[in-house]
């Protein structure tokens, strides 16, 4: 039984979706104290919930504390079972962080997957859908694994009822890649999806994107969405690069000005491009599991954030593997180096 400590480090819920998706992968048991201590509200939240219990259902796992509020969780895994699955998160939780924890599982499955989850599908503080699908599900492509994600209907928060679903081919050895250099640019965009918002919003922040970036009109798309979707707003950059895709991110908020959402945006952009990083500081953080599974890998950001050193040292708890993380004033470095056995 791997004992952890969930007030570790940078002490939130991604101590947690590390655990899940490395117990079931490598078959060790874990039991889980002080569940996102450092959070005003710690213990199990809904979307966290929905992860354990998607988790559970995909290994036949058994559980104990498994409720809202717990703040311990024991988690023995059984075999990962491929098929049809679907969960609802009953809020607006993010779908994409309870994909994320069971995705790299079903690779490691006996036959392929789809997977339904119903929740939020742009949050702010998780990646959106869209960046499953271009920057994360690129990099998993890179490695050898084929999965897609299509997103059927947007969550936003607080109402949630977004859909997202992914298809899971299973790949039993992920392949070691290297993300030293983002290369060329080859394509920039900006999108602002609006559901029940004025369109005026939308306008706004394209403006501010286009103005900043240097962008005209075939760069700055306008996504209508019907207002049942809504309310809701993000505001999306899409930079492709030779060897990596990023997309960042900006959500609409009531009392904020469009023109300071996209404003915050623009220097989140301009700092990746300044730093000449591969990958921004999200992907980083994610990007460590899949490549400690292949065994290998390495890359470059702008900055290894709480997340990315914590994740680390959760990942060395399962699997096989050193983590050589160099941090600089603008460039950082990951090396990830193992065997790539992961059971
Ligand atoms: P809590 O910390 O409250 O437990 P949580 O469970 O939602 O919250 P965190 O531990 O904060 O999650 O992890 C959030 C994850 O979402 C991290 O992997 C982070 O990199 C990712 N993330 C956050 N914002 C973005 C974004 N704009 N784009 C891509 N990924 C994001």
């Amino acid at each position: 039984m791997i004992e952890l400590d969930g007030a570790q480090g940078e002490g939130g819920g991604q101590i947690l979706r590390t655990a899940l998706t490395l117990s079931m992968i490598t078959g060790q048991a874990f039991r889980l104290t002080n569940i996102r201590a450092k959070r005003p509200k710690p213990g199990l939240m809904r979307q966290h919930l929905a992860a354990v219990q998607a988790s559970a259902q995909i290994c036949g796992a058994s559980l104990s504390q498994a409720e809202t509020g717990s703040q311990t969780l024991t988690f023995t895994p059984g075999a990962i079972k491929g098929g049809d699955y679907s969960f609802a998160i009953g809020t607006a939780g993010s779908c994409t962080l309870v994909l994320q924890t069971i995705l790299p599982a079903l690779l490691y499955a006996d036959v392929a997957s789809t997977v339904k989850i119903s929740g939020g599908t742009h949050n702010s503080m998780a990646p959106p859908v869209h960046f499953l699908q271009r920057a994360y599900g690129r990099v998993l492509e890179q490695m050898g694994a084929s999965v897609e994600i299509v997103l059927k209907r947007f969550g936003f928060y607080p109402a949630g009822g977004g859909e997202v679903v992914a298809t899971v081919e299973p790949c039993a050895q992920l392949k070691i890649i290297d993300l030293m250099q983002r290369g060329e640019r080859r394509n920039g965009f900006a999108e602002s999806f609006i559901a029940g918002v004025p369109a005026g919003v939308a306008i706004r922040e394209l403006g501010v994107i286009g103005l900043g970036m240097g962008w005209e009109e075939p760069q700055l798309l306008h996504r209508g969405l019907p207002g049942e979707q809504g309310p809701g707003n993000a505001l999306l950059v899409t930079l492709e690069h030779e060897h990596t895709t990023e997309v960042f991110a900006g959500f609409g908020e009531k009392a904020v000005r469009a023109e300071t959402v996209a404003r915050h945006l623009l220097q989140e952009v301009r700092g990746y491009l300044a730093c000449g990083a591969a990958v921004g500081e999200h992907l980083a953080d994610q990007l460590m599991l899949p490549m400690a599974l292949a065994g290998g890998g390495r890359f470059t950001t702008s900055r290894l954030s709480q997340h990315a050193l914590t994740n680390a040292e959760v990942i060395s708890r399962f699997l096989p593997v050193s983590f050589d993380l160099q941090q600089g004033e603008h460039l950082s470095t990951c090396i990830v180096t193992g065997d790539g056995t992961a059971r």
